[in-house]
C-alpha cells in the first residue's frame, strides 16, 4: 500500500501494510505553498518506493481539509476552501491518478483516517462506534458510526461546534471564522492567546489547564450526546498537558466530562472508573496520520474506487 498523510505543515509518505514494523518505508516532505511541486515530489518517491517494494496495490490519502468527499462531484479528491496559502482548490487525487493508473485511491479527512488507523490497529480495536479528536494547532474530528466513516453533507467539522461560555471567561476566541468555537476556546493557538505563553510552557497548576478541561469536557459531552460513541479518542499536542502531563490532563478532562453529563448517561463507560476507558489517548503515536492513510487504501482496495467507508 502507498500511504499519504497530507497535512498541513507537512506531508509523511509511507509504503507497508499497517503501523510498526508494517511500515516498511516513510519520507516527509514541508507542505509549503507549492502543491505542484510538493505532489511531484510525493508521487516520485512512492515511484521509487515501488522498485524496493514492490507495486503498490493502492493508495490511500488522509488529507487537511476542508476536502471534497463527493464520488460525483467534479472536484472529489481536492482540497477546497483551505486558507492556506497556494492550496485552495488543489486536486490531489488526480496527480496520483495520473501517475498509478488503474489503482484504486482512497480519500478522506485526516481525522477520519486517523479514525480508521485507531480502530483497526490502535486504541479503538474491537469498536464499532467511536470518535478520534485531535487538538493541537487546531482541532478536528473523525469518527466511526456501525463500523463506518461518518461522511454526509461534506465531512464533519468537529472542532467548530459552538461552546457555552464558561461564567467570568471573557477571551475573545481565537477562531477567525467563529471566535469562540471549541477550536478558538481549546486549540494549543487558543491557548497561547489567553496565556501569553505555548501551553508547553504553562505551569502545572497554570488555571488554564483546568478552563481547558472543563471545555473539551463541554465538546466531548456535546459529541456524546449525539453521536452516542463508545470511546472518544483524543490526539494532538494539547492533550499532552505540556509541564501538568498527559495523564493529569486526562483526568481531569475525564472528571469535568462527569461534571457535565451530571449522571445523565445510564452507562458503565460513563463511570469515575469507566471514564478512563472513555476518554483514551490514541496508541499508534506519530504513525497514525500515516497507518490511518494505509487503513484507507486497504480499504479502498477491498470496496473498490472511490473509497465508500
Ligand atoms: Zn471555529
Amino acid at each position: 500500500m502507498g500511504a499519504i498523510e497530507a497535512g498541513g505543515t507537512k506531508f509523511v509518505v509511507g509504503v507497508g501494510r499497517g503501523p510498526g514494523a508494517g511500515l516498511l518505508a516513510r519520507a516527509q516532505f514541508p507542505t509549503g505553498d507549492d502543491p505542484a511541486a510538493l505532489l511531484t515530489q510525493v508521487i516520485a518517491w512512492l515511484v521509487e518506493a515501488q522498485r524496493t517494494h514492490g507495486r503498490l496495490a493502492a493508495i490511500g490519502v488522509a488529507s487537511f481539509g476542508p476536502v471534497d468527499l463527493d464520488p460525483r462531484s467534479a472536484t472529489y479528491g481536492s482540497i477546497t476552501t483551505t486558507p492556506k496559502p497556494g492550496w485552495r482548490g488543489t486536486d490531489i487525487i488526480g496527480p496520483l491518478r495520473g501517475a498509478f493508473p488503474g489503482r484504486p485511491i482512497g480519500f478522506d479527512t485526516d481525522v477520519n483516517g486517523a479514525a480508521l488507523g485507531e480502530g483497526r490497529w490502535g486504541a479503538a480495536v474491537g469498536l464499532d462506534d467511536f470518535i478520534y479528536v485531535t487538538v493541537g494547532t487546531g482541532i478536528g474530528g473523525g469518527g466511526v458510526a456501525r463500523g463506518r466513516l461518518l461522511h454526509g453533507l461534506v465531512h464533519p467539522e468537529m472542532g467548530h461546534i459552538p461552546m457555552p461560555v464558561l461564567d467570568g471567561d471573557r477571551f475573545a476566541g481565537s477562531c477567525a471564522i467563529h471566535g469562540r468555537c471549541w477550536e478558538g476556546l481549546c486549540a494549543g493557538p487558543a491557548i497561547a492567546a489567553r496565556t501569553g505563553r505555548p501551553a508547553d510552557a504553562l505551569a502545572a497548576d497554570d488555571p488554564a489547564w483546568d478552563l481547558t478541561a472543563r471545555y473539551m469536557a463541554q465538546a466531548f459531552a456535546t459529541l456524546t450526546y449525539v453521536l452516542s460513541p463508545r470511546r472518544i479518542i483524543f490526539g494532538g499536542s494539547v492533550r499532552k498537558g505540556g509541564r501538568l502531563g498527559e495523564a493529569a490532563f486526562l483526568d481531569k478532562t475525564r472528571a469535568a466530562l462527569l461534571e457535565v453529563l451530571n449522571g445523565y448517561i445510564a452507562s458503565p463507560a460513563l463511570t469515575k472508573d469507566g471514564v478512563r476507558d472513555f476518554i483514551v489517548a490514541p496508541t499508534l503515536g506519530d504513525d497514525a496520520g500515516v497507518c490511518g492513510a494505509i487503513a484507507l487504501a486497504h480499504d479502498a482496495l477491498r470496496s473498490g474506487e472511490p473509497h465508500r467507508p
